[in-house]
């Protein structure tokens, strides 16, 4: 049998607002309504930030507990996956939310430029955050933003610093950081398989009208697809997707495309080597 699609909905982000699409889920309630739109249709994994009153970025661990309280009661079963990315804080309060111990967080381990700044991640605030994530048992999801990442993991993962096989995620696409590119992207692939083994799982996401691309692209080669309103708030260049579970409509329509059944959330945890839901 092919391997079952795990489909991640990242839901908000730290950038877009509701002035950019109206569906972009803000308020705390919100958030849980559209996961749960977006779990029916398909989605294993959420990766969530949360927002502020007025939408600007948050790193308040007291929204993201009521956050991941509320997936758990309406969508029983889904990895919670928390953004310890670096537009929602600075320094340490970027994992405050950790002790919550959801199943999942992201994990940067390199610096890189975003559009309009430098996407800082100094060595010891990676290797506070990952010690943070073993403490709390929590699988980190690498965020390969190049090549280097990859190779970081890997040595983290050699070193102790991250306690299982790497789940990397390939990011393509952010202005200034690494385009989408399909020969780079057979290599990342085929590193993934190297250092960490040929059934290694792994996922990609891709920014923008990349999206689309970047989830044919992984669906088509065997990995994991990302999708959601933090990435691409667009079904095309003139019509705003009007739900995360319509961006996650379109990746299912793909992995049917490509006879990939799409994961239970059962068997995307187990691929993942999870813990048992509390
Ligand atoms: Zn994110």
């Amino acid at each position: 049998m092919t391997t079952p699609c795990i489909i991640c909905v990242a839901i908000t982000g730290s950038l877009p607002t509701k002035a950019d699409n109206p569906a972009v889920p803000t308020a705390v309630s919100e958030q849980i309504e559209s996961t749960h739109e977006a779990f029916e249709a398909g989605a294993t994994i959420m990766h969530a930030h949360v927002r502020n009153d007025d939408e600007t970025p948050s790193s308040d661990p007291d929204k993201f507990a009521l956050l991941k309280e509320g997936v758990e009661k309406h969508c029983p079963g889904m990895i919670i996956q928390l953004s310890t990315g670096g537009r929602s804080g600075a320094g340490k309060t970027r994992g405050g939310m950790l002790p919550l111990r959801p199943d999942m967080a992201s994990l940067s381990v390199g610096s890189n430029n975003f559009p309009t700044r430098v996407y800082e991640n100094p060595p010891d605030l990676v290797a506070w955050l990952a010690s943070e994530m073993k403490t709390y048992d929590i699988k980190p999801e690498i965020e390969a933003f190049d090549l280097s990442h990859i190779f970081r993991a890997a040595a983290m993962y050699e070193a102790g610093e991250i306690a299982e096989t790497p789940y990397v995620q390939f990011v393509m696409g952010v202005k200034n950081a690494m385009p989408v590119d399909r020969e780079v992207f057979d290599f990342y692939i085929h590193t993934v398989k190297r250092l960490f083994g040929e059934d290694a799982p792994w996922c990609a996401a891709g920014i923008g009208p990349n999206q689309i691309v970047l989830n044919e692209w992984a669906i088509s080669s065997g990995g994991h697809a990302r999708t959601g309103l933090e990435d691409n708030i667009r079904l095309d260049r003139n019509t705003l997707a009007p739900s995360n579970a319509a961006l996650v409509k379109r990746a299912v329509e793909l992995c049917e495309k490509y006879e990939r059944p799409v994961a239970t959330w059962q068997q995307a945890r187990e691929m993942l080597g999870l813990r048992e839901v509390a």
